[in-house]
């Protein structure tokens, strides 16, 4: 049974990020989508709120979970009991970020391990400061979040 974790901020999730589980579907038996709370970022939605768009975006995905956390991942990793997570490749520069993030979880455990999904063309420009970006300034986000969310992120009160 193979399990990955899906780690990240999803403030919020977009379609890039549902292309990703999408995709990591087709290798693994489940995949856990694991909504961080970071504190050292400023999130326009709550941890909670977070985690209820993820779990409405994937209400019909049976081997697709989310959960929400607060401490280190790697406590995380353990109580899931797997030691696999995955990550997407924009560019160079996240490239750069996500290998430096490796080492310091490979020294932290040793037995952690990420695949790396490179973003697909068509969804490489999705990010969640974009949406948030567009929402804000009133402009349409239907073709960046998926269709059961984009109501509540359109109607979000951004301060
Ligand atoms: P974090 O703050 O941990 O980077 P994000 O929610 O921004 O959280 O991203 C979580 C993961 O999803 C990251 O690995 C990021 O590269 C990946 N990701 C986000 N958008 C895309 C996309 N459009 N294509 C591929 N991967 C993406």
């Amino acid at each position: 049974m193979k399990r990955i974790v899906f780690p990240g901020s999803f403030d919020p999730i977009t379609l890039g990020h549902v292309n990703l589980v999408s995709r990591a579907l087709r290798f693994s038996d489940e995949v856990v989508v694991a909504v961080l709370d970071n504190p050292e970022k400023r999130t326009a939605f709550t941890l909670a709120e977070r985690a209820a768009l993820c779990e409405q975006v994937f209400a019909d995905f049976p081997a697709v979970s989310v959960l929400s956390h607060a401490g280190l991942l790697m406590t995380l990793m353990e109580e899931e009991g797997t030691r696999l997570m995955m990550r997407g490749l924009r560019d160079g520069e996240e490239a750069a970020h996500e290998l430096r993030l490796f080492q310091i979880y490979h020294a932290l455990d040793s037995d952690i391990e990420t695949l790396y999904l490179p973003a697909t063309p068509e969804t490489a420009h999705l990010s969640s400061s974009a949406v948030r970006a567009i929402a804000q300034a009133g402009g349409d986000i239907s073709a960046w979040v998926p269709a059961a969310i984009l109501e509540t992120v359109r109607s979000h009160p951004w301060h």
